[in-house]
């Protein structure tokens, strides 16, 4: 004999790929044939798959009910398909399977379905690295990259909601407009890199000193930021303002040598929507908050204003 006979050639192609080959009979629901290869991929023997229940059974469970209510149905209808699925190994393991379907049909009836499963685990695994880098660049954009507090963009997106919940909830909001004082003067004495040092302290202040859940804090640009107090009274607010501006003045700051002498100070601009003073939209109230910061500066700096 000098080649395959036309069966042993195809049986051969078949059982030496590396998808795996099935049959199901439709009326019985029982596997009529599997390729020899699902005991090296799942570890479970060619004759332990004998009915569609031991395919089901081997579904991880968050994956079953969708794959096998898709498969039945589509079967029936007739419809060839595709279902993306993780196997349940021998061992306790699970591997991603897409599971390729065709349906043989006879006078408008389904009579079996027949397919391929393909191990797709590398290219799963490489999806979901993708995802979660993808989530990652998502996070990053709405932060701030040297003081790793919320950016601009952000800001605008949270104040946002925040003035419509205080509006719908009737409850006070308030903010703070915060400026380094004569900070280029800084930047001039020590330097652009120690200045980038300072930027980084006074953030990491802020966001140690306004931590409850929905205290915000961001970037405004420059050497300006922004804190959102939800459900926060003027009086509240310009406490915590005020305790701000004093600890800036404890502040040490990396990297700045001993013999230099470097005094940082703030000047607060803080502003409440509700309880007495309203606003027609986000943007009065910003503007207003950042008129009375230019109060505090021309008014001497290192010092919060309200409007009282
Ligand atoms: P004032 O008290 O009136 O606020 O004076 P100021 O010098 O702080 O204000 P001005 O707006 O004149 O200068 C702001 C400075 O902030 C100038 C700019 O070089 C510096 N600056 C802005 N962004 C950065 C940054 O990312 N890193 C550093 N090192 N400096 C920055
Ligand atoms: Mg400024
Ligand atoms: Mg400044």
């Amino acid at each position: 004999m000098s080649e395959l006979k036309e069966w042993e050639f195809y049986k051969t192609l078949l059982e030496t790929t590396n998808a795996i080959p099935w049959q199901i009979n439709w009326d019985t629901k029982e596997f009529s044939y599997i390729g020899p290869q699902i005991e090296s991929l799942l570890g479970w023997p060619q004759d332990s798959w004998k009915s569609a229940q031991d395919w089901i059974d081997r579904i991880h469970p968050d994956d079953r009910d969708k794959t096998v209510g898709m498969c039945i149905q589509l079967s029936d209808d007739g419809t060839d398909h595709e279902a993306d699925y993780r196997a349940l190994t021998q061992d306790g393991g699970y591997v991603w399977i897409r599971d390729v379907v065709h349906v043989i049909r006879e006078n408008d009836k389904t009579i079996a379905i027949i397919g391929f499963m393909f191990d797709i685990s590398e290219r799963k695994s490489m999806e979901l690295e993708l995802e979660e880098l993808n989530k990652k660049n998502q996070a990053l954009l709405l932060q701030d990259p040297l003081t790793q507090v919320a950016n601009r963009k952000a800001l605008n997106e949270r104040i946002e909601f925040e003035f419509k919940r205080a509006e719908r909830n009737k409850r006070p909001l308030s903010i703070l407009f915060i400026d380094i004082d004569h900070f280029k003067k800084y930047n001039d004495d020590f330097g652009h890199l120690q200045g980038d040092q300072c930027l980084i302290a006074v953030a990491q202040l802020l966001k140690n000193q306004f931590s409850r859940a929905y205290d915000f804090v961001a970037r405004f640009g420059g050497e300006e930021f922004v804190v959102i107090l939800p459900e926060t009274t003027l009086e509240d607010a310009v406490s915590s303002a005020e305790r701000f501006r004093k600890a800036v003045a404890h502040l040490t700051i990396p990297n700045l040598m001993a013999s230099q002498h470097a005094d940082i100070t703030v000047s607060i601009g803080v502003n409440t929507h509700g309880a007495g003073q309203n606003y027609l939209n986000v943007s009065s109230f910003l503007q207003s908050a950042d008129q009375l910061l230019y109060q505090a500066k021309a008014e001497g700096r290192n010092q919060v204003r309200f409007l009282s």
